[in-house]
Protein backbone atom coordinates (compact mmCIF):
# COMPACT_ATOMS: atom_id res chain seq x y z
CA UNK A 1 0.00 0.00 0.00
CA UNK A 2 0.85 3.64 -0.80
CA UNK A 3 0.77 6.68 1.12
CA UNK A 4 0.24 9.86 -0.01
CA UNK A 5 0.77 13.13 1.22
CA UNK A 6 -1.85 15.62 1.73
CA UNK A 7 -0.28 18.47 -0.03
CA UNK A 8 -0.21 16.23 -2.75
CA UNK A 9 3.06 17.45 -3.89
CA UNK A 10 5.66 14.41 -2.26
CA UNK A 11 5.95 10.89 -4.13
CA UNK A 12 3.82 8.43 -2.55
CA UNK A 13 5.62 6.74 0.14
CA UNK A 14 5.59 2.89 1.14
CA UNK A 15 4.37 2.05 4.90
CA UNK A 16 8.08 2.19 6.39
CA UNK A 17 9.23 5.50 4.65
CA UNK A 18 5.66 6.99 6.06
CA UNK A 19 6.20 5.73 9.65
CA UNK A 20 9.72 6.26 9.75
CA UNK A 21 9.31 9.93 8.13
CA UNK A 22 6.42 10.98 10.21
CA UNK A 23 5.69 14.05 8.11
CA UNK A 24 5.92 14.00 4.32
CA UNK A 25 9.13 15.88 2.67
CA UNK A 26 6.07 18.83 1.51
CA UNK A 27 5.17 18.50 5.16
CA UNK A 28 1.86 17.10 4.56
CA UNK A 29 0.44 14.08 6.30
CA UNK A 30 0.34 10.90 5.01
CA UNK A 31 -3.19 8.92 4.46
CA UNK A 32 -3.46 5.67 2.61
CA UNK A 33 -3.93 5.32 -1.26
CA UNK A 34 -6.72 2.90 -0.83
CA UNK A 35 -9.14 2.50 2.18
CA UNK A 36 -10.22 -1.51 2.04
CA UNK A 37 -13.29 -2.59 3.57
CA UNK A 38 -14.36 -5.42 5.43
CA UNK A 39 -16.26 -7.97 4.18
CA UNK A 40 -20.13 -7.80 5.35
CA UNK A 41 -19.95 -11.23 6.45
CA UNK A 42 -17.12 -9.85 8.96
CA UNK A 43 -19.56 -7.57 10.33
CA UNK A 44 -22.70 -10.43 10.12
CA UNK A 45 -20.73 -11.83 13.23
CA UNK A 46 -18.66 -9.62 14.69
CA UNK A 47 -20.85 -9.52 18.39
CA UNK A 48 -18.74 -13.16 18.41
CA UNK A 49 -14.76 -12.01 18.25
CA UNK A 50 -12.87 -10.71 20.96
CA UNK A 51 -10.74 -7.48 20.50
CA UNK A 52 -7.75 -9.10 19.38
CA UNK A 53 -9.67 -11.21 16.74
CA UNK A 54 -11.58 -7.61 15.40
CA UNK A 55 -8.14 -5.50 15.87
CA UNK A 56 -6.40 -8.12 13.81
CA UNK A 57 -8.85 -8.39 11.13
CA UNK A 58 -8.95 -4.58 11.05
CA UNK A 59 -5.01 -4.38 10.98
CA UNK A 60 -5.27 -6.78 8.07
CA UNK A 61 -6.66 -4.80 6.10
CA UNK A 62 -4.81 -1.82 6.73
CA UNK A 63 -1.42 -3.39 6.83
CA UNK A 64 -1.87 -6.74 5.09
CA UNK A 65 0.03 -5.69 2.08
CA UNK A 66 3.49 -4.97 4.31
CA UNK A 67 3.66 -6.99 7.19
CA UNK A 68 3.29 -10.76 6.85
CA UNK A 69 0.24 -12.05 8.71
CA UNK A 70 2.76 -13.48 11.25
CA UNK A 71 4.32 -10.82 12.24
CA UNK A 72 1.04 -8.67 12.65
CA UNK A 73 -0.75 -10.61 14.38
CA UNK A 74 2.64 -10.85 16.85
CA UNK A 75 2.04 -6.91 16.83
CA UNK A 76 -1.92 -6.76 17.22
CA UNK A 77 -1.40 -8.92 20.45
CA UNK A 78 1.20 -7.88 22.07
CA UNK A 79 -0.49 -4.21 21.77
CA UNK A 80 -4.50 -5.29 22.66
CA UNK A 81 -3.63 -6.37 26.14
CA UNK A 82 -6.12 -4.67 27.75
CA UNK A 83 -10.03 -4.65 26.91
CA UNK A 84 -11.90 -1.26 26.05
CA UNK A 85 -15.48 -2.23 27.77
CA UNK A 86 -18.56 -0.14 26.49
CA UNK A 87 -20.38 0.70 29.43
CA UNK A 88 -24.01 2.17 30.27
CA UNK A 89 -24.41 5.35 31.29
CA UNK A 90 -27.49 6.67 30.39
CA UNK A 91 -30.70 5.61 28.77
CA UNK A 92 -29.02 5.60 25.13
CA UNK A 93 -25.78 6.48 26.59
CA UNK A 94 -22.71 4.09 26.98
CA UNK A 95 -18.59 5.40 27.70
CA UNK A 96 -16.54 3.76 25.68
CA UNK A 97 -13.93 3.21 28.21
CA UNK A 98 -10.47 3.49 26.56
CA UNK A 99 -8.28 4.14 29.89
CA UNK A 100 -7.74 0.05 30.41
CA UNK A 101 -3.78 0.27 29.36
CA UNK A 102 -1.07 0.68 31.10
CA UNK A 103 -0.86 4.43 31.55
CA UNK A 104 -4.66 5.03 31.79
CA UNK A 105 -5.28 6.53 28.27
CA UNK A 106 -6.55 5.71 24.91
CA UNK A 107 -2.84 6.51 23.85
CA UNK A 108 -1.80 3.48 25.13
CA UNK A 109 -3.36 1.57 21.91
CA UNK A 110 -1.63 3.96 19.73
CA UNK A 111 1.72 3.97 21.40
CA UNK A 112 2.15 0.37 21.97
CA UNK A 113 1.16 -0.66 18.39
CA UNK A 114 3.42 2.26 16.76
CA UNK A 115 6.27 0.90 18.82
CA UNK A 116 5.80 -2.22 17.34
CA UNK A 117 5.61 -1.53 14.16
CA UNK A 118 8.63 0.00 14.49
CA UNK A 119 10.63 -2.69 15.53
CA UNK A 120 9.60 -4.47 12.92
CA UNK A 121 10.74 -2.34 10.20
CA UNK A 122 14.29 -1.85 12.32
CA UNK A 123 14.48 -5.58 13.38
CA UNK A 124 17.93 -7.27 12.39
CA UNK A 125 19.54 -3.58 11.03
CA UNK A 126 22.05 -1.46 12.25
CA UNK A 127 19.59 1.50 11.93
CA UNK A 128 18.91 3.18 15.36
CA UNK A 129 16.07 5.29 15.71
CA UNK A 130 14.73 7.86 18.03
CA UNK A 131 11.82 9.35 18.59
CA UNK A 132 11.45 12.64 20.07
CA UNK A 133 7.66 13.74 21.25
CA UNK A 134 6.75 17.05 23.02
CA UNK A 135 3.91 16.10 25.45
CA UNK A 136 1.74 18.49 27.52
CA UNK A 137 1.21 15.24 29.70
CA UNK A 138 -0.76 12.30 28.49
CA UNK A 139 1.27 12.03 25.02
CA UNK A 140 4.72 11.60 26.61
CA UNK A 141 3.34 8.57 29.14
CA UNK A 142 1.75 6.87 26.31
CA UNK A 143 4.91 6.72 24.37
CA UNK A 144 7.29 6.35 26.80
CA UNK A 145 5.65 3.12 28.08
CA UNK A 146 4.63 2.16 24.78
CA UNK A 147 7.93 1.91 23.64
CA UNK A 148 9.94 1.39 26.74
CA UNK A 149 12.67 -1.52 26.20
CA UNK A 150 12.17 -1.78 22.68
CA UNK A 151 15.23 -1.97 20.84
CA UNK A 152 16.85 -0.10 18.05
CA UNK A 153 14.47 2.68 19.22
CA UNK A 154 15.58 5.29 21.71
CA UNK A 155 12.83 7.58 23.15
CA UNK A 156 13.56 11.80 23.98
CA UNK A 157 10.25 13.16 25.88
CA UNK A 158 10.13 16.13 26.00
CA UNK A 159 7.94 18.32 28.75
CA UNK A 160 7.22 21.74 30.25
CA UNK A 161 8.68 22.34 33.80
CA UNK A 162 6.16 22.87 36.45
CA UNK A 163 3.06 22.13 33.91
CA UNK A 164 2.41 18.35 33.73
CA UNK A 165 0.75 16.91 37.33
CA UNK A 166 3.42 14.65 39.04
CA UNK A 167 1.52 11.66 38.38
CA UNK A 168 2.04 12.54 34.63
CA UNK A 169 5.94 13.43 35.18
CA UNK A 170 6.35 9.55 37.11
CA UNK A 171 4.81 8.26 33.90
CA UNK A 172 7.82 9.76 31.74
CA UNK A 173 10.94 10.77 34.09
CA UNK A 174 11.00 7.30 35.72
CA UNK A 175 11.56 4.28 33.31
CA UNK A 176 15.01 4.40 32.49
CA UNK A 177 16.31 2.04 29.95
CA UNK A 178 15.68 3.77 26.16
CA UNK A 179 13.73 6.37 27.84
CA UNK A 180 14.55 9.70 28.78
CA UNK A 181 12.97 13.06 29.40
CA UNK A 182 13.94 16.49 28.89
CA UNK A 183 12.24 18.82 31.37
CA UNK A 184 11.87 22.07 29.58
CA UNK A 185 11.88 25.57 30.90
CA UNK A 186 9.43 26.85 28.73
CA UNK A 187 5.59 26.05 27.40
CA UNK A 188 4.25 23.22 25.87
CA UNK A 189 4.81 25.42 22.31
CA UNK A 190 8.10 25.54 22.99
CA UNK A 191 8.69 21.61 23.31
CA UNK A 192 6.95 21.36 20.59
CA UNK A 193 8.65 23.90 18.72
CA UNK A 194 12.27 22.68 19.19
CA UNK A 195 10.75 19.18 18.23
CA UNK A 196 9.88 20.89 14.72
CA UNK A 197 13.26 22.56 14.75
CA UNK A 198 15.33 19.18 14.97
CA UNK A 199 13.31 17.84 12.64
CA UNK A 200 14.49 20.67 10.25
CA UNK A 201 17.89 20.78 11.22
CA UNK A 202 20.46 18.85 8.45
CA UNK A 203 22.94 18.08 11.13
CA UNK A 204 21.08 16.30 13.30
CA UNK A 205 19.14 14.49 10.34
CA UNK A 206 22.87 13.59 8.89
CA UNK A 207 23.32 12.04 12.32
CA UNK A 208 20.53 10.66 13.35
CA UNK A 209 16.59 9.16 11.71
CA UNK A 210 14.27 10.91 14.24
CA UNK A 211 10.43 10.40 14.17
CA UNK A 212 7.69 11.53 15.63
CA UNK A 213 5.18 9.83 18.10
CA UNK A 214 2.32 12.21 17.99
CA UNK A 215 -0.88 10.86 15.83
CA UNK A 216 0.52 12.89 12.98
CA UNK A 217 2.30 9.27 12.64
CA UNK A 218 0.46 6.87 10.22
CA UNK A 219 1.45 3.89 12.88
CA UNK A 220 -0.59 5.78 15.54
CA UNK A 221 -3.35 7.19 14.05
CA UNK A 222 -4.86 4.46 12.23
CA UNK A 223 -4.58 1.78 14.86
CA UNK A 224 -6.90 4.01 17.00
CA UNK A 225 -9.61 2.31 14.27
CA UNK A 226 -9.78 -1.36 16.70
CA UNK A 227 -11.62 -0.20 19.02
CA UNK A 228 -14.22 1.69 17.18
CA UNK A 229 -15.05 -1.43 15.38
CA UNK A 230 -14.84 -3.34 19.09
CA UNK A 231 -17.57 -0.73 20.53
CA UNK A 232 -20.09 -2.01 17.70
CA UNK A 233 -19.68 -5.55 18.10
CA UNK A 234 -20.34 -4.85 22.25
CA UNK A 235 -23.76 -3.11 21.06
CA UNK A 236 -24.36 -5.30 18.65
CA UNK A 237 -24.22 -8.21 21.15
CA UNK A 238 -26.60 -6.14 23.21
CA UNK A 239 -28.85 -5.37 19.95
CA UNK A 240 -28.42 -1.53 20.28
CA UNK A 241 -26.32 -1.14 17.18
CA UNK A 242 -28.85 0.92 14.98
CA UNK A 243 -27.97 4.43 14.53
CA UNK A 244 -24.89 4.90 16.50
CA UNK A 245 -22.86 8.02 16.98
CA UNK A 246 -19.51 8.63 18.49
CA UNK A 247 -19.02 11.22 20.39
CA UNK A 248 -15.45 11.98 20.28
CA UNK A 249 -13.36 14.53 23.11
CA UNK A 250 -10.87 15.56 21.05
CA UNK A 251 -7.61 17.69 20.48
CA UNK A 252 -5.72 16.99 17.65
CA UNK A 253 -8.42 14.97 15.73
CA UNK A 254 -6.47 11.92 15.52
CA UNK A 255 -8.80 9.80 17.69
CA UNK A 256 -11.92 11.27 15.43
CA UNK A 257 -10.20 10.36 12.28
CA UNK A 258 -9.51 6.81 13.24
CA UNK A 259 -13.26 7.07 13.90
CA UNK A 260 -14.15 8.14 10.02
CA UNK A 261 -11.43 5.99 8.89
CA UNK A 262 -13.75 2.63 10.24
CA UNK A 263 -16.49 4.17 8.87
CA UNK A 264 -15.31 4.26 5.18
CA UNK A 265 -13.77 0.89 6.20
CA UNK A 266 -17.41 -0.26 6.77
CA UNK A 267 -18.53 0.15 9.69
CA UNK A 268 -22.09 0.73 10.38
CA UNK A 269 -21.87 4.01 11.99
CA UNK A 270 -24.25 6.61 11.49
CA UNK A 271 -22.39 9.91 12.13
CA UNK A 272 -19.59 11.65 14.78
CA UNK A 273 -19.84 14.32 17.12
CA UNK A 274 -16.57 16.09 17.95
CA UNK A 275 -16.54 17.40 21.66
CA UNK A 276 -14.03 20.24 22.76
CA UNK A 277 -13.35 22.41 25.20
CA UNK A 278 -12.90 25.97 24.62
CA UNK A 279 -10.41 25.46 22.18
CA UNK A 280 -13.07 25.08 19.36
CA UNK A 281 -11.75 25.82 16.14
CA UNK A 282 -13.07 23.27 14.12
CA UNK A 283 -16.12 24.34 15.56
CA UNK A 284 -15.74 27.64 14.21
CA UNK A 285 -15.26 25.66 11.04
CA UNK A 286 -18.13 23.71 10.85
CA UNK A 287 -20.10 27.09 11.65
CA UNK A 288 -18.65 29.08 9.14
CA UNK A 289 -16.53 26.67 6.64
CA UNK A 290 -13.56 29.13 7.28
CA UNK A 291 -10.68 27.21 9.56
CA UNK A 292 -9.03 29.65 11.42
CA UNK A 293 -6.37 28.55 14.10
CA UNK A 294 -5.52 30.19 16.91
CA UNK A 295 -3.22 29.75 20.36
CA UNK A 296 -4.76 27.30 22.74
CA UNK A 297 -6.39 28.40 26.22
CA UNK A 298 -5.56 26.32 28.96
CA UNK A 299 -8.51 24.43 30.50
CA UNK A 300 -9.22 21.71 32.91
CA UNK A 301 -9.42 18.68 29.71
CA UNK A 302 -6.08 20.32 29.16
CA UNK A 303 -5.28 17.28 26.48
CA UNK A 304 -7.92 18.90 24.16
CA UNK A 305 -5.76 21.93 24.51
CA UNK A 306 -5.08 22.50 20.74
CA UNK A 307 -5.34 25.64 18.43
CA UNK A 308 -4.61 24.25 15.51
CA UNK A 309 -5.22 20.77 15.75
CA UNK A 310 -2.77 18.40 13.43
CA UNK A 311 -5.24 16.34 11.94
CA UNK A 312 -7.29 18.69 10.24
CA UNK A 313 -5.73 18.34 6.96
CA UNK A 314 -6.33 14.57 6.79
CA UNK A 315 -10.29 15.03 7.68
CA UNK A 316 -10.24 18.23 5.04
CA UNK A 317 -9.15 15.74 2.99
CA UNK A 318 -11.19 12.42 3.58
CA UNK A 319 -14.05 14.87 2.50
CA UNK A 320 -12.14 16.04 -0.72
CA UNK A 321 -12.22 19.88 1.12
CA UNK A 322 -16.09 19.97 0.87
CA UNK A 323 -17.20 21.64 3.82
CA UNK A 324 -20.73 20.42 3.61
CA UNK A 325 -19.28 16.52 3.39
CA UNK A 326 -17.37 17.25 6.58
CA UNK A 327 -20.53 18.39 8.04
CA UNK A 328 -22.79 15.88 6.73
CA UNK A 329 -20.71 13.29 8.69
CA UNK A 330 -19.68 15.64 11.96
CA UNK A 331 -21.34 18.03 14.02
CA UNK A 332 -19.47 19.77 16.56
CA UNK A 333 -20.35 20.99 20.51
CA UNK A 334 -18.02 22.95 23.21
CA UNK A 335 -17.89 23.07 26.62
CA UNK A 336 -16.66 25.85 29.33
CA UNK A 337 -14.66 24.39 32.17
CA UNK A 338 -18.04 25.43 34.67
CA UNK A 339 -19.98 23.16 32.41
CA UNK A 340 -17.48 20.54 32.34
CA UNK A 341 -17.36 20.26 36.41
CA UNK A 342 -20.95 20.46 36.65
CA UNK A 343 -21.35 18.24 34.22
CA UNK A 344 -19.00 15.42 35.99
CA UNK A 345 -20.66 16.29 39.29
CA UNK A 346 -24.19 15.53 38.14
CA UNK A 347 -23.63 12.42 36.41
CA UNK A 348 -22.19 10.93 39.69
CA UNK A 349 -24.90 12.05 41.20
CA UNK A 350 -27.40 10.46 38.98
CA UNK A 351 -25.65 7.10 37.74
CA UNK A 352 -22.64 6.47 39.87
CA UNK A 353 -20.62 7.02 36.85
CA UNK A 354 -17.02 8.99 37.52
CA UNK A 355 -16.32 11.00 34.17
CA UNK A 356 -12.76 12.09 33.54
CA UNK A 357 -13.14 16.12 32.01
CA UNK A 358 -12.61 14.95 28.69
CA UNK A 359 -14.98 12.01 28.87
CA UNK A 360 -17.48 14.74 30.21
CA UNK A 361 -17.69 16.54 27.09
CA UNK A 362 -17.66 13.77 25.42
CA UNK A 363 -20.78 12.78 27.64
CA UNK A 364 -22.04 16.70 27.27
CA UNK A 365 -22.27 16.46 23.39
CA UNK A 366 -24.55 13.07 23.30
CA UNK A 367 -26.61 14.67 25.69
CA UNK A 368 -27.43 17.52 23.65
CA UNK A 369 -26.99 16.24 20.42
CA UNK A 370 -28.26 12.83 20.16
CA UNK A 371 -31.65 12.38 18.31
CA UNK A 372 -34.40 9.74 18.99
CA UNK A 373 -33.69 6.26 17.32
CA UNK A 374 -29.86 6.73 18.30
CA UNK A 375 -27.48 5.15 20.33
CA UNK A 376 -24.83 7.45 21.48
CA UNK A 377 -21.42 6.19 22.67
CA UNK A 378 -18.71 8.77 24.13
CA UNK A 379 -14.95 7.89 24.49
CA UNK A 380 -13.83 7.65 27.82
CA UNK A 381 -10.57 8.61 26.40
CA UNK A 382 -8.64 8.72 30.44
CA UNK A 383 -9.12 7.82 33.87
CA UNK A 384 -10.99 10.04 35.80
CA UNK A 385 -7.60 8.96 38.10
CA UNK A 386 -5.48 11.35 36.00
CA UNK A 387 -7.23 14.18 36.46
CA UNK A 388 -7.68 13.67 40.45
CA UNK A 389 -8.29 17.26 41.87
CA UNK A 390 -10.81 17.55 39.10
CA UNK A 391 -12.97 15.25 39.45
CA UNK A 392 -12.65 15.38 43.62
CA UNK A 393 -13.62 18.45 43.59
CA UNK A 394 -16.84 18.15 41.07
CA UNK A 395 -17.90 14.76 42.93
CA UNK A 396 -17.08 15.55 46.49
CA UNK A 397 -15.57 11.63 46.62
CA UNK A 398 -12.27 10.40 46.67
CA UNK A 399 -10.57 9.12 43.52
CA UNK A 400 -9.02 5.81 43.59
CA UNK A 401 -5.85 5.53 41.59
CA UNK A 402 -5.87 2.48 39.27
CA UNK A 403 -3.23 -0.17 39.63
CA UNK A 404 -1.08 0.40 36.42
CA UNK A 405 -0.63 4.05 38.15
CA UNK A 406 0.21 3.09 41.19
CA UNK A 407 3.17 1.34 40.60
CA UNK A 408 4.36 4.78 39.22
CA UNK A 409 4.08 6.79 42.24
CA UNK A 410 7.24 5.39 44.08
CA UNK A 411 9.52 6.03 41.95
CA UNK A 412 12.68 8.54 41.67
CA UNK A 413 12.22 11.09 38.69
CA UNK A 414 15.31 11.22 36.16
CA UNK A 415 15.19 14.31 33.69
CA UNK A 416 17.84 16.30 32.25
CA UNK A 417 16.63 20.46 32.63
CA UNK A 418 17.46 22.39 29.55
CA UNK A 419 15.97 25.85 28.67
CA UNK A 420 14.01 26.21 26.02
CA UNK A 421 16.56 28.36 22.97
CA UNK A 422 17.07 25.64 20.34
CA UNK A 423 21.00 25.45 20.38
CA UNK A 424 21.14 24.52 23.72
CA UNK A 425 18.49 21.56 22.59
CA UNK A 426 20.90 20.79 20.03
CA UNK A 427 23.66 20.51 21.81
CA UNK A 428 22.05 17.75 24.50
CA UNK A 429 20.72 15.78 21.12
CA UNK A 430 24.62 15.81 19.58
CA UNK A 431 26.26 14.84 22.81
CA UNK A 432 23.70 12.30 24.06
CA UNK A 433 21.93 10.53 21.11
CA UNK A 434 23.58 8.49 18.84
C1 LIG B 1 -4.91 13.07 23.60
C2 LIG B 1 -6.19 13.11 24.35
C3 LIG B 1 -7.36 13.61 23.77
C4 LIG B 1 -7.39 14.18 22.37
O1 LIG B 1 -7.20 13.21 21.39
P1 LIG B 1 -6.87 13.65 19.88
O2 LIG B 1 -6.64 12.38 19.15
O3 LIG B 1 -5.63 14.51 19.94
O4 LIG B 1 -8.02 14.42 19.38
C5 LIG B 1 -8.54 13.56 24.50
N1 LIG B 1 -8.56 13.09 25.76
C6 LIG B 1 -7.44 12.63 26.37
C7 LIG B 1 -7.53 12.14 27.77
C8 LIG B 1 -6.22 12.61 25.69
O5 LIG B 1 -5.11 12.16 26.29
Amino acid sequence: MKYYSTNRTAPPAGLKQAVTESLAPDRGLYMPETIGRLPDSFFETIERKNFREIGLAVARTLFGGDIPGDELETIVEGTLSFDTPVVPVGENIYSLELFHGPTAAFKDVGARFMARMLSHFTAGGSDSITVLVATSGDTGSAVANGFLGVENIQVVVLYPRGKVSDLQEKQFTTLGQNIRALEIDGTFDDCQRLVKTAFLDPELAGRLTLTSANSINVARLLPQSFYYFHAYAQLKKIGREDGVVFSVPSGNFGNLTAGLLAKRMGLPVKRFISANNRNDVFLDYLRTGVYSPRPSVETVANAMDVGDPSNFARILDLYGNITDRVRSDITGYSYTDEQIKSCIGKVYDETGYMLDPHGACGYMALAEGLNDGETGVFLETAHPAKFRETVEEATGRPVELPESLKAFAGREKRSVSLGKDYPGFREWCLANLV
